[in-house]
């Protein structure tokens, strides 16, 4: 294939951009020329939805969980003032700096209530053994108002919300339902397990798992450069105490 030009606006760069592929397959090669290390489009997506919802989220509580070396991460870091990475390394003691990140696991974490204002995970979700336990304490440690912004790969629309690939029990032994994917990644032996297979109506089970409402944006847009497969951004919103359902009874006559 020859390669491919965009010309258009970087969300990232937030500055007019070229976005370059050298393969077909655009998800993980159509790169930003102006982002510091590229960026993908998936992250492009992101930080375009970021950018609307959330425009000062330079001065808010920010948690992204493990963060890439690229374009959207690093800008996080760079720009946002109160801004927390975190990394899960199971052999070490959670809530500690481990390799210079502070060492949590999305599905247990040790920080307080409320704690942050957005939660960041791009393509994480689907790594985690138990996604309900990951999006319940990512629903605790965010303010009222709070929102929980991700990516992840939504394809399957034989799934009913999501599918366990692989579980991992007690003592930590993972055991296979289906065959092993891995997908790369840029801490441990660079290759990561997918654990879960997410269905096309997993907004769902995100609004079962935790009190959020949910939305889930789907790109094709080739003046950011956000084109190709699972574009999708997936924003949970955490309702205010006071909205959400309430029970209307009948009045007694
Ligand atoms: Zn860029």
């Amino acid at each position: 294939m020859n390669d491919m030009e965009y010309i258009g606006f970087c969300p990232i760069c937030e500055a007019p951009a070229r976005f370059k592929s050298t393969e077909a397959w655009y998800r993980e090669h159509l790169f930003c020329m102006s982002c510091e290390n590229g960026s993908l489009p998936r992250e492009r997506a992101l930080a375009s939805v970021l950018n609307e919802i959330v425009p000062d989220w330079r001065n808010r509580r920010i948690h992204e969980c493990s963060p890439i070396w690229r374009g959207i991460s690093l800008k996080l870091a760079r720009e946002g003032s109160h801004y927390l990475s975190t990394q899960f390394f199971p052999e070490y003691p959670t809530g500690e700096i481990v390799n210079g990140f502070r060492n949590e696991d999305l599905q247990k974490q040790t920080f307080p209530d409320e704690s942050f204002d957005i939660v960041v995970a791009l393509d994480v979700m689907e790594h985690v053994f138990r996604p309900q336990d990951a999006v319940k304490e990512i629903w605790r440690t965010l303010s009222n108002g709070g929102v929980f912004i991700a990516t992840w790969p939504i394809s399957n629309r034989l799934v009913q919300g999501m599918r366990q690939r692989a579980i991992e029990d007690d003592h930590g032994q993972v055991k296979m339902l289906e065959p092993a994917v891995y997908h790369e990644t840029m801490i441990g032996d660079g290759r990561s397990l997918v654990t879960v297979d997410y269905g096309y109506d997993v907004h769902k089970s995100l609004a079962q798992w935790a009190p959020f409402d949910v939305r889930i944006l789907r790109f094709h847009d080739e003046h950011q450069g956000i084109i190709g497969d699972y574009t999708d951004v997936i924003v949970c919103r955490k309702r205010e105490a006071e909205s959400g359902y309430v029970r209307l009874i009948k009045k007694a006559k």
